[in-house]
């Protein structure tokens, strides 16, 4: 398959190349084989992109919510349309099976422009009665938005910062991660195609650099960001700097907690998709799989018996599970983990070992007898690499799950209802499930507390994180004043 893009950039309605640019080879993760490359924006484009986008800003958001969201609602439609394609660029660009990517990328990008080309026009403000007078407000965009993506989902997360951001009348310059530059640039090219005026959303390549260029503009009024902690840390402090708005979906290291009378086989399901989908890189993955002791023996047994089934290896292959890492260093970071496990004391259970190459394969890992203090239970991986810890009461293992400065998401097994929902009111994460694990629809919002993020992502929520109320007051009664 062809993946070279027609030049590395989008920017005011057609692509750009500017080759000064660093070379960003492209590689396929399932066999090292460089497939092309983009090169990093220049100063130039930087600068075109911003300009474009300001240019356009307020063209775009003089439209009605009506006519922005049809503009949406017709992307969605494409993405539909060409599904099959986007899905196999994808994973070319990321390693992540076929089988995941028809159903999981594109198809909840759709969903997002669907959902927000459907609440555009729902954007309005209030009225406020004063009593004689009154005061009413106008929820208006808020100007150039820059968003950076991390390389785990490219597509969705270009698409659940596009969408809102689009939907509120805002303009966009997103920069993906360099690992995966390509499905953003589809979007760019497919959202013109539906209509969106030339410049409302562009897209440019490059590292931490370009990033930072585009944080420290003035010209930009908001900033969202995918990625780690300590990218999200230098991001928000660069957005505050420059006062700008901010939205930060970063890391984790989430509770997963299955009590003794939970359904055996539904939390084996949970626990195998919060650890081992997308090779384990999903930043909500449930790392740490809590299991009652009274349970332990029993969820071990079902769990590595299942787990070994799994099919490893080329991702083009419908009937592949998992793909390879999303790049060497990825993988070299997490057979890193893998080894700590180990040396510190936990019990492998199931796999721990790369597979002979080409591509960077890994086994899905399993450690049992994990303790709170070891570092792959306290340590965002991004891998599939999960712990399994025992516990033995409701309120030991609340506090023991609390004890981390993540707090993106959190999951509770048990057929009990009212301790589900008494847990999961003391879980401090910001994404929480129910007997099920890592469904994040589109009208559900999403996100962390502690340093797992700032900010929502997804339903009304978004809406609200890419506009900001103007209030008038009204005066109907005369005007008085003390002399
Ligand atoms: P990184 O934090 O390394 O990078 C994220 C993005 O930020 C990349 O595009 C990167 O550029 C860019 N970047 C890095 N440094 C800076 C900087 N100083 N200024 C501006 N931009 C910068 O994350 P990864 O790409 O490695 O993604 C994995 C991480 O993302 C995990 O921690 C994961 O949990 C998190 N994540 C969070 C999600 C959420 O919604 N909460 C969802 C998915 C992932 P480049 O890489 O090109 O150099």
């Amino acid at each position: 398959m062809d993946v070279q893009p027609k030049a590395s950039h989008f920017v005011n309605g057609a692509p750009m190349e500017d080759a000064a640019g660093e070379a960003i080879p492209l590689i396929y993760p399932a066999t090292g084989e460089r497939l092309g490359q983009v090169h990093a924006a220049t100063e130039a484009v930087v600068e075109a992109a911003l300009a474009s986008a300001k240019a356009a800003q307020t063209g775009w958001a003089a439209m009605t919510g009506t006519e922005r969201g049809r503009v949406l609602t017709r992307a969605a439609q494409i993405i539909r349309e060409r599904n099959r394609a986007l899905s196999e660029l994808e994973t070319m660009d990321t390693g992540k099976p076929i089988s995941e990517t028809l159903v999981a990328d594109a198809a909840s990008g759709a969903d997002c422009l669907e959902y927000f080309g459907g609440m555009a026009a729902t954007l309005t403000g209030e009225t406020v009665e004063l009593g004689g007078d009154f005061a009413y407000t106008i929820r208006e965009p808020l100007g150039v938005c820059a968003a950076i993506g991390a390389w785990n989902y490219p597509m969705q997360i270009a698409c659940w910062k596009a969408a809102p951001a689009l939907a509120c009348g805002n303009a966009m310059v997103f920069k993906p991660s360099e690992e995966t530059p390509l499905s953003a640039l589809k979007l760019a090219e497919i959202l013109v195609e539906a209509g969106a005026p030339a410049g409302v959303f562009n897209v440019i390549q490059g590292a931490a650099e370009v990033g930072a260029a585009l944080i420290t503009d003035a010209r930009v009024a908001k900033v969202s960001l995918t990625g780690s902690v300590p990218t999200g840390r230098k991001v928000y402090a660069a957005a505050a700097e420059g006062l700008k708005h901010a939205t930060m979906e970063l890391g984790g290291k989430s509770p997963l907690i299955i009590f003794e009378d939970a359904d055996i086989e539904d939390a084996v399901s949970a626990a195998i998709n919060a650890n081992f989908y997308s090779t384990g890189q999903v930043c909500s993955n449930g790392t740490r799989v809590f299991v009652h002791r009274d349970l332990s023996a029993a969820f071990l047994d079902r769990l590595t018996e299942r787990t070994a089934r799994a099919v490893i290896g080329d991702p083009m292959d419908e009937a592949t599970h998992i793909g390879p890492m999303a790049s060497e260093r990825q993988l070299s970071i997490v057979l890193g983990y893998i080894e700590k496990g180990r040396s510190e004391g936990a019990r492998l259970v199931l796999g721990g070992k790369a597979l002979p190459g080409p591509g960077w394969f890994i086994e899905p890992t399993i450690f049992a007898d994990v303790t709170d203090e070891m570092t792959i239970a306290r340590e965002e991986i991004f891998g599939p690499v999960m712990s399994v810890l025992g516990f033995d009461s409701e309120e030991e293992v609340i506090a023991r799950a609390n004890a981390t400065e993540f707090g993106l998401a959190a999951g509770v097994f048990t057929r009990d209802l009212a301790r589900a929902h008494r847990v999961i009111r003391a879980l401090e994460a910001g994404t929480c499930w129910i007997n099920q694990y890592n469904l994040t629809p589109i009208e559900m919002p999403f996100g962390g507390v502690k340093a797992s993020g700032i900010g929502r992502e997804n339903a009304r929520a978004a809406m609200e994180a890419y506009s900001q109320p103007k209030a008038v007051y009204v005066g109907l009664t005369p005007v008085e004043a003390p002399f």
